[in-house]
């Protein structure tokens, strides 16, 4: 069985789980309705995007 030559080093390990950690989701505020919505996505309440609607909710 193939087995790693040397041990990794504490300085190592931390290099590679450097880019481990989870990003926390973006959100703005839509400036039609307020409610947050996902940058550079149409808000999912209003269906505005760009100050248009693209898109008509019926509630
Ligand atoms: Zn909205």
């Amino acid at each position: 069985m193939a087995v790693p030559k040397r041990k990794v080093s504490p300085s190592r390990r931390g290099m590679r789980r450097a880019h481990d950690s989870l990003k926390v989701a973006a959100y703005q505020e839509c400036p039609n309705c307020g409610e947050l919505k996902r940058p550079h996505n149409m808000c999912v309440a209003c269906g505005h995007y760009n100050n248009r609607e693209i898109l008509s909710i019926e509630a």
